[in-house]
């Protein structure tokens, strides 16, 4: 049976987080473009954690977190929902209550001293892979611990790391075995800040920057490995690996919100005599962005889907990134268009939309790499074409 039909539970909780944004988060997208256009934070500090509590009064806390520590456990198909909901706006929100799936990895004494922390927002971590030799070459990375009596000796640089400038802790990768490199030779590391590694943030075109992390002997105890030594690979790739499909979840509520945006000014602008809408090329956008926005959907749910049903979603998950951030970064620019001069302004969301969503197509495995894979698993005969039904 093939069933396109949302659920009632997964329809309910559309609609709920669908108000919950539309009430909560939205009325605050004017002083978000103001304070970015005069060089402040999007959000006062304080102001996020006070959205998610909230959240959390609704219901929405720890979306992904399991129901032991507090959270909803939601499936990944309601999570691509969610997200989706959440793209609609781009205020930087997301819901409290989450911590990156690999800190579940930790033990007992690990779980007390971060999962549990970063879950309640006490902690912020960060997750640092990336070097400046080493990017989508991942297995390449450099950085180095060395095993010093009980402690380990880490140095290197990391570069582009989401929340380095803010976290007070790195779950970071670093080489223990140089003859095995990424094959059993990598370990990832829980490093405080006060033990000493600094931050330096990379200005971007986005309104945030990612820091770069320098590591100059820190040492670190052995008992702050997460996961097993030699494994950290492995830990990297989940990380990665798990989410993939909620890039494009949250692309997908964007489109959707900058779409229904052009056809409110189509209808409404007029030039020469006439509502822009009646244009065949205002048309043309409009169709093209509508298809392609359907087409990302089906992608993504049925990546989350796969995802929930325990069959192996890399492939799909792939097609589902490439496509539905390529989609996204066609719409805003479409949508922009329809705008004319208005759409290059900063009185509008869609200029920062644009500049925020190239980033999609960029990290988390660029639109190359999302390519390599997809054709890899085609060409060495991974997966049929056509297989997805199956
Ligand atoms: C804002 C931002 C936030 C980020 N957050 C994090 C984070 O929290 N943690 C973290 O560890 N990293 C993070 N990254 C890093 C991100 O994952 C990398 O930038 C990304 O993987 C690309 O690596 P690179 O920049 O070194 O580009 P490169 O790998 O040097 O790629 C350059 C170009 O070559 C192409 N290319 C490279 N290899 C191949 C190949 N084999 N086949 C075909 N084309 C190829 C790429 O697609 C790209 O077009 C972030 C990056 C940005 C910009």
């Amino acid at each position: 049976m093939i069933d396109f039909a949302l659920g009632e539970e997964h329809r309910a909780v559309k609609e709920a987080v669908r108000q919950f944004i539309t009430k909560e988060v939205m009325p605050l997208e004017d002083q978000v473009l103001l304070n970015e256009r005069n060089g402040r934070p999007a959000l006062e500090p304080g102001q996020l954690k006070d959205l998610q509590a909230k959240a959390r009064k609704y219901g929405y806390w720890g979306i992904n977190t399991p129901e032991e520590y507090g959270g909803m456990a939601a499936g990944a198909l309601m999570s691509a929902i969610i997200a989706g909901e959440a793209g609609r706006t781009f205020v930087p929100f997301r819901f409290g209550g989450s911590a990156d799936n690999i800190l579940y990895a930790g033990t007992e004494a690990q779980k007390q001293e971060y999962l549990i922390p970063t879950i309640e927002g006490d902690r912020r971590s960060c997750f640092a892979i990336t070097e400046p030799g080493a990017g989508s070459d991942a297995r390449n990375i450099r950085t180095r611990a060395v095993r010093d009596g009980d402690d380990w000796v880490i140095n290197g640089e990391k570069v582009f790391i989401t929340n380095g400038n803010e976290a007070d802790f790195v779950m970071v990768f670093a080489v223990t075995d140089p003859d095995k490199g990424a094959d059993g030779g990598v370990t990832c590391f829980l490093v405080d800040r006060a033990m000493g590694w600094e931050s330096t943030p990379i200005p971007t075109m986005g309104e945030w920057g990612p820091g770069a992390l320098s590591f100059q002997d820190v040492r670190v105890p052995n008992d702050h490995i997460l996961g097993e030594e030699g494994k950290g690979f492995e830990l990297a790739m989940q990380w990665i690996g798990n989410g993939r499909f909620m890039i494009p979840a949250g692309a997908i509520g964007a489109a959707e919100r900058m779409l229904e945006m052009a056809i409110e000014h189509a209808n409404n602008r007029h030039s020469m005599g006439q509502p822009i809408a009646n244009y065949q090329f205002i048309q043309g956008h409009i169709a093209d962005s509508a298809v392609e926005l359907e087409a990302a959907r089906w992608l993504t749910l049925h990546a989350a889907w796969q995802v929930e049903n325990g069959v192996d979603a890399r492939h799909t998950s792939s097609i589902a990134k490439l496509y539905g951030t390529n989609m996204a970064n066609r719409v805003v620019d479409r949508v922009l268009q329809i705008h004319g001069g208005m759409g290059y302004t900063k009185e509008l969301p869609l200029e920062r939309w644009y500049r925020e969503l190239r980033l999609l197509r960029i990290f988390e495995g660029t639109d190359e790499i999302q390519r390599r894979t997809i054709a890899r698993n085609l060409l060495k005969g991974h997966v049929k074409v056509g297989a997805s039904l199956a």
